[in-house]
């Protein structure tokens, strides 16, 4: 357990859990560690350090916000934008190439429409439900089905709720089929913070990674190959999904 720990000189420095001080009395305000990293301030201006009690990168924000989801929020000359946990400047960008802005988890920000510039926009939403396409992976057809709770499993929601999940894939599943689509995968994202389902027609260039079952590779070659016409015709079809979901 590290420990945040205050010097007889009035500075903040960090111990370990064997009382060493691995990080000298030197800040004047250290806030508590998450995802391993404290965001840390020297008069006005902030920065990270990490769990080794070194600063991860220089101490120059106006503000910074906690890592979540293995990224941190932080002010320059006014502008928002992210650092990643190697504490390198980051944008998470839009598959058309625009910065989405939004503090926290990217879940939570689609559900409660923080993120403004999200391709295809909203397909469907309810009080409990919102199905977009993936904002970042280009892929005919890639549907996301958001829930507004920020839980990480399903075994956390009533029955009910678990039944609006699969009302709500099935309907997609049927738009899809009318749209052509044949083998449609489905995943669950286990491992994030915040649940979320992801429907993807296969497609006939995926089945170079195996039966186009390894959604890393297929989501890595989307991201970088595919044109901008192939993207306008993915908003397109996102846009005929749409309007089957809500006739
Ligand atoms: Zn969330």
């Amino acid at each position: 357990m590290l420990s945040i720990e205050r010097g007889k000189n009035g500075k903040y420095g960090v111990k370990n859990e064997y009382g060493e001080l691995i990080c000298d009395f030197i800040y004047d305000e250290i806030r508590n560690y998450s995802e391993g990293m404290a965001a840390v301030r020297v008069n006005d201006k902030w920065g990270y350090i990490n769990e080794q009690g070194k600063e991860v990168c220089e101490i120059r924000y106006e503000a910074v916000g906690d890592f979540q989801n293995k990224l941190g929020v932080v002010e320059k000359e006014g502008k928002k934008c992210y650092l990643n946990l190697q504490g390198d400047e980051v944008a998470v960008t839009n598959f058309m190439n625009e910065e989405m802005i939004f503090e926290g988890c990217k879940s939570c920000a689609i559900g409660n429409h923080t993120i403004t510039n999200l391709p295809g926009g909203y397909l469907y939403e309810d009080d409990f439900i919102n199905v977009t396409i993936d904002p970042e992976i280009p892929i005919r057809g890639f549907i996301v089905i958001g829930i507004k709770k920020h839980i990480s499993s399903t075994t956390m929601l009533t029955r009910e709720e678990r039944i609006q999940i699969e009302e709500i894939t099935n309907k997609v599943k049927v738009a899809l089929e009318k749209l052509g689509a044949k083998n449609i995968l489905l995943f669950e994202d286990g491992f994030s913070e915040h649940y979320r389902r992801w429907i993807i027609p296969s497609d006939d260039w995926m089945f170079q990674f195996g039966r186009g079952k390894n959604l890393k590779q297929i989501t890595t070659y989307a991201r970088k190959n595919m044109s901008i016409e192939q993207k306008k015709s993915f908003l397109l079809f996102a846009e005929q999904v749409k309007e089957l979901l809500n006739p």
